[in-house]
This record gives structure tokens, sequence and C-alpha cells, in this order.
């Protein structure tokens, strides 16, 4: 039966398959709305990871700042030792009391002692500062990698959303074109179900079995949906039902 396509539809047959034309458009529309949404998410996901990795590198170049920081002050000491050794030095050329000398000469082992300290702890930080470094460039190279990754990405996304968001304004002004001809009363009955029913609100009987639910229909009950008489919900799930004599019954079998 070919029902005209914008008059409201009145009998239980004409508003069953408006409700059928509904669902097609609604799973167009969520399909739509989860492929937006899922694009969003990447989106979001590529800039955490941004984030994350422009953090790493500003944690690494404080660290990296510190380092410097203690290598110049370890160095300063370590100048400061060797002023003291030059000094001892120089006193020692002027000792003439052989218990003045030895004490001297005291002091200047235990300068070259500490020295020896020093000098390794400067050359660890060197090393440390070296390592940082290198880290650190390596770092800003896979970051800027990945940025200029998600720039693109950025711009791609922007572009594709609008046209998703053209594409669901023409679906929504389709709906609203479907909805026009049902009583607004089915049309909330219709929401209600879809959104407890994973937005399936229309469904299909098959060999006596709302296709929703799965569950199995009275034969009576399955003849009605069949004749179309009257708008007829699943008892169990509540989704409209509609059915084709074909394959609405069970088949008795090869005979
Ligand atoms: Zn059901």
């Amino acid at each position: 039966m070919q029902t005209n396509s914008s008059a409201v539809a009145t009998t239980p047959k004409e508003i069953i398959e408006v409700l059928c034309s509904l669902q097609a458009l609604d799973d167009e529309i969520r399909e739509f709305r989860d492929r937006r949404k899922e694009r969003i998410d990447q989106l979001e996901r590529l800039r955490k990871v941004i984030a994350h990795m422009q953090r790493d590198v500003e944690e690494q170049r404080s660290k990296l700042l510190e380092t410097e920081q203690w290598h110049r002050t370890k160095t300063l000491e370590l100048d400061t030792l060797r002023d003291k050794t030059n000094r001892s030095k120089t006193k020692l050329t002027g000792v003439t009391r052989s218990k003045e000398y030895v004490a001297v000469n005291k002091e200047l082992e235990l300068l070259r002692k500490d020295i020896e300290i020093k000098q390794d702890e400067v050359e660890k930080l060197a090393k440390a500062i070296d390592d940082f470094r290198a880290a650190i460039a390596k770092k800003e190279a896979d970051f800027r990698d990945r940025h200029s990754e998600a720039e693109v990405a950025e711009r791609d996304t922007q572009a594709i959303l609008l046209v998703m968001d053209a594409k669901i304004a023409e679906v929504d002004a389709r709906r609203l074109l479907i909805t026009n001809r049902l009583d607004r009363a089915v049309v909330r009955r219709y929401e209600r179900v879809a959104e407890a029913r994973n937005g399936q609100a229309v469904a299909p009987v098959i060999e006596e079995a709302c296709t929703g639910c799965n569950m199995t229909l009275q034969p009576s009950f399955v003849e009605i949906v069949v004749r179309g008489s009257s708008l007829v919900q699943c008892r169990h799930c509540n989704r409209y039902l509609y059915g084709h004599e074909d394959n609405a019954f069970r088949s008795a079998g090869p005979a």
C-alpha cells in the first residue's frame, strides 16, 4: 500500500509504516552521531597524548636546569679548593720549621682528596647534563612529530564535523517531516521505548517471536499484528510490532 508521504497517518497500518521510516532514520542519525563522537574522542585522545608529551619535556627541562645549577655550584667549589691548594703550595715554599711543613703537607693531602671527590661529582653532573640534553632533544623531536600530526588531524576533524553537522541537520529536518505525520502521543511513546531499548522501538514479528526481545508471542496475538488493524506493542519489551503473513508465523515444516 502506497501512502501519501506527507499526509498524517491515520490507520494503524499507516502509523506503523511511518514508525518504521522513523526507526530507519533514527538508526541513520544514531550512526552519524556515533561516528561524530568517535571522531571527537579520537582527537581528544591525541590532544591528551600531546599534552602529556609537553609536560614530560617541560619536566626534563626543569631537571636539566637544576642539574646545570648544581654543576655550576660544584665547579665553583672545585675552583675554591684549587685556589686553596695553590695558596698552600705557595705557603709550603716559605716554610722553615718541620712541624709547619708537616701540617701544610697534611692540609695539601686533605685538599687533594677533596678535589678528587669534587671532580668526580662535577664529571657525573656533566654526564647527567649531556644525558638530559640528548633525552630532551629526542622528546622534542617526537613532540614536534606528534604535534604536526595532531594539527592535521585537528583540521581534518573540523572539516569532517562540518560535513557531519550539515548531514545531521538535514536528517533532523527529514525526521521532523516524519514525526509531523504522527500523533504527538505516539511519537512520545516511540521515543520512550527507543530510549529504554537501545534505540530500537520498532520490531518485526518473525516466526511468532518479537525480534526485538526474542520472546515468543501467542499465535492469536501474531494474527492481530499481521492484520494491522490496530497499533500493537510487544507485551514484553513494548516495541511496536509489525509482521508479514509470509514469515510472521512458524512454518509447519516440510510437508
Ligand atoms: Zn518484544
